[in-house]
């Protein structure tokens, strides 16, 4: 018998997982911010005036934790702006007015991999991050230190926000991309087990998914409920091996490396072709929008680019966000850029961001009992109004990953989730404080020993 850990029912509104992706012709210009991934912001190396093809390298990886950007257009370059990430924090970015030719870079070609340091490189080189919405450099997490054995791939094709099927017409309509990633990762890195986690409300993509799976024996395919957040590393971890992640620990601690499967198939479509990460499918949906559909973007287009292409708004969007409505960010602007690990870009109306008026805590207890990592976030928010940060740190709030459950399931209206990524930083800055410190109590007191 399987256990499952807790989680919700959210509505599944998945209206476009049918649909196939349509390419969006190359917009006017496109803005390439060069933070799209988790680590150092990528490294600039074009200037105003270059002429640059799709798949030109324009940004160098700025150290082991960054990753390298390529031009999604051909064009020129324009310059180097300022501009708003989901999140709100501003970063650099190359403007490069499109010739609308999308002509390929005459350099690209198939990278040559024949052991772990070359497909390490080659994940490195393709410019692939987490593209469930994570964005971390693949390449990092592929690259298994020596003595930690890989036991399992798990793959996520969960997708259990609502409306996001970009990753189930990735499953359906990328299976070979998505093969040929897997193949090459497991012969190179000697992994035998391969786990394609999905969630029981997406048929075609399982179909797809055991079909792959007939043609190698180390795949398997595992449908889980459609219960939110099935995706969540954790949760899919435990869900598909029985393997339980110690708070503070990644799933390679106890033998798995968990991808998504768009990030594997980008893989697998770098090493066949040598064309790095330069679009992305993203859902565009939501109760504003004309025509909800999948569409293959070049990374740096404008969200109003992209509204513009499924036939604008039906009405005003009473809500913009990039990502799904659980874990998403709203965006102010419709100059906000399609980036390497967008997977969403939804235009809600009002109705379908119904609010509900704060109220006192009737101590239900929903929050906890819909935890799935079993935290409290009513104390995380008692903690965090009385700014303790001690009890913040021992109710091990540094482990909640956001995913909104306690918001959603509390009848008070608590900003929850909101206050719970407040107290992640609140300890965040308390920790480094203390570090920092602690290093100069160190420093005085070996000075202090030196001068006897
Ligand atoms: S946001 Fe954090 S505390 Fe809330 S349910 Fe998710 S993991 Fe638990
Ligand atoms: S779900 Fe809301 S009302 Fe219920 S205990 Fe948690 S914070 Fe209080």
């Amino acid at each position: 018998m399987r256990f499952f850990l807790n989680g919700i029912h959210v509505p599944h509104r998945k209206n476009t997982a049918s649909m196939k992706a349509v390419r969006m012709p190359s917009p006017q210009a496109v803005t390439i911010p060069m933070s799209m991934h988790i680590g150092k912001a990528a490294k600039p190396i074009v200037k105003v005036g270059d002429r640059v093809y799709v798949g030109t390298l324009i940004a160098e990886a700025d150290g082991y934790v960054s990753s390298p950007i390529y031009s999604s257009v051909s064009g020129v370059v324009k310059g180097i702006v300022d501009v708003t990430l989901p999140i709100g924090a501003m970063c650099r970015a190359i403007k490069i007015e499109s010739d609308g030719e999308m002509t390929p870079d005459a350099d690209i070609s198939v990278p040559s991999v024949s052991n772990k340091a070359e497909l390490i490189e080659a994940i490195r080189k393709s410019g692939t991050v987490g593209l469930g919405g994570a964005g971390f450099p693949s390449h990092v997490k592929f690259n298994v230190p020596e003595g930690k054995n890989v036991s399992e791939l798990i793959i996520n094709g969960a997708e259990c926000e609502p409306y996001i099927t970009s990753d189930t017409r990735t499953m359906v309509d990328k299976s070979d991309d998505m093969l040929y990633g897997i193949q090459r990762i497991c012969d190179l890195l000697n992994i035998n087990r391969v786990i394609i986690g999905i969630e029981n409300n997406k048929a075609e993509a399982i179909a797809s998914m055991k079909k792959m799976a007939e043609s190698d024996s180390r795949i398997e395919v595992d449908v889980l409920p459609s219960v939110y957040p099935q995706g969540g590393e954790k949760v899919l971890v435990y869900h598909t091996t029985g393997k339980v992640i110690p708070a503070g620990k990644l799933p390679l601690d106890v033998g798995c490396i968990v991808s998504n499967c768009t990030t594997v198939a980008a893989i697998g479509n770098y090493l066949k072709c040598g064309i790095p990460l330069v679009n992305k499918c993203v859902t565009v949906d939501g109760g504003a929008v004309s025509k909800p559909m999948n569409v293959i973007v070049p990374v740096g287009t404008s969200l109003s680019d992209l509204f513009e292409f499924v036939g604008g708004f039906k009405g005003e969007p009473y809500k913009v966000l990039i990502g799904g409505p659980m874990m998403g960010q709203s965006v102010e602007s419709l100059d906000t850029p399609v980036m390497k690990n967008t997977n969403a870009a939804l235009a809600l109306t009002k109705a379908e961001c119904k609010g509900k008026t704060e109220t006192a805590c009737i101590h239900c207890g929903a929050c906890t009992n819909r935890c799935p990592l079993g935290l409290d976030p009513r104390a995380f928010m008692r903690a965090y109004r009385c700014d303790n940060v001690e009890e913040l740190e021992k109710l091990r709030v540094d482990i909640c990953m956001e995913c909104g459950c306690c918001s959603y399931v509390c009848p008070a209206a608590k900003p929850l989730v909101e206050t719970n990524k407040l107290s992640k930083a609140k300890l965040r800055a308390y920790l480094a404080e203390k570090r920092a410190k602690a290093e100069l109590e160190n420093k005085k007191f070996g000075e202090e020993k030196k001068n006897g």
